[in-house]
């Protein structure tokens, strides 16, 4: 029988309540308010993206994960751990590859993982050392100075830290910043393995593609304000938006009636701008509508959402699926 059967475990790998945290003021500038009143729960086993432009406020949420910033207020928890009345197991909880890569030169790789497999007590017996290198590729490279791995090879090293007290979650910050398209294919499939046996994954990044084809949930943040929490498939639903504008060859006054229903605006006497979901509705279906109006096209472009959208979109309040 295993010790942690499933009712044991916790349904969140990590929540945090009304999470905030501001940064004083440096040199006569303003304090910046990094995370505002942050709510979110990551279930236990996901893949779970984090994303935000630069200076959302995502690194400051792992960090605050991790131990390395102080919250100003709200509560976080780990494997159910509060991260600050029950620091130690919090902390044993997660591992967390950070943005900077910043590894001691003159320990070899073997040495940095006894290191750290030590800090969080783990027993020389229960070390995993040896097969953690080994599964980052990095066997080879065990008594060589870190100093003289490659970049990529660092990279890989910071994951191996992260992991070697077996944390149930893995945090990986911004991992495809300044990494190569091989060792970002070796790194995915390293930790999508690692997801499918059991560790919960926490990854953020800027790039909706990255997010969408890694993640099983995702939430956006942006301004240090929690904006969308949903199931990839949900979210790309809500922010599954195209634009399409439509020139005529004549001028119109009004809107014809039967273009309502695609979210038609006109712009000027010849512009209608056409905002949609491609999963509900083609453009086909628009352009036949168009037809059937008796107007004559000219002119025709589509656009897809971008990130930028996507945050107008989900910060705006008019609701769009009911439209
Ligand atoms: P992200 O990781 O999403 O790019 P960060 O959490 O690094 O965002 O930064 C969020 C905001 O907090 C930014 O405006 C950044 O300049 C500011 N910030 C981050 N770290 C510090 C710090 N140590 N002192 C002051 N401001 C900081
Ligand atoms: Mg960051």
């Amino acid at each position: 029988m295993c010790a942690d059967t499933p009712d044991t475990l916790p349904k969140f790998a990590v929540e945090t309540s009304v999470l905030s945290k501001t940064y004083p003021a440096e040199r006569g500038g303003p304090v910046v308010e990094a995370l505002k009143s942050v709510s979110l729960t990551i279930p236990r086993g996901s893949f779970f993206g984090l994303l935000g432009p630069n200076g959302a406020g995502k690194s400051t949420l792992i960090n605050i994960l991790a131990g390395l910033v102080q919250k100003t207020s709200g509560e976080a928890r780990i494997w159910n751990f509060n991260i600050e009345r029950q620091m130690r197991q919090a902390r044993r909880a997660i591992g967390v590859v950070p943005q900077e890569p910043n590894i001691d030169p003159f320990f070899t790789p073997r040495e940095l993982l006894d290191l750290q497999a030590g800090l969080y007590g783990m027993p020389k017996a229960e070390r995993r050392s040896d097969e953690v290198l080994q599964a980052v590729g990095l066997s080879e490279k065990a008594h060589a100075y870190a100093r003289s791995l490659s970049g990529g090879m660092r990279r890989r090293l910071l994951v191996a830290k992260a992991m070697v007290h077996s944390p149930q979650v893995l945090v990986l910050d911004e991992p495809s910043a300044g990494v190569d398209v091989d060792l970002r294919r070796q790194l995915w499939t390293h930790v999508r393995d690692m997801n499918r046996r059991g560790t919960t994954v926490l990854l953020t990044t800027h790039y909706l593609e990255e997010a969408e084809t890694l993640c099983d949930t995702i939430a956006i943040i942006n301004h240090g304000r929690l904006i969308a929490c949903d199931p990839t498939e949900r979210l790309l639903a809500r922010i599954d938006s195209k634009q399409m504008t439509v020139t005529l060859d004549a001028d119109l006054s009004t809107l014809p009636t039967n273009l309502h229903s695609f979210n038609a605006e006109l712009r000027g006497l010849r512009h209608v701008v056409f905002s949609y979901a491609p999963s509900r509705i083609n453009s086909g279906q628009i352009l036949a509508a168009i037809d059937a109006a008796g107007l004559c096209i000219a002119d025709l472009t589509t656009r897809e959402a971008e990130l930028e959208d996507i945050f107008l979109r989900l910060t705006k309040k008019t609701d769009l699926e009911a439209g």
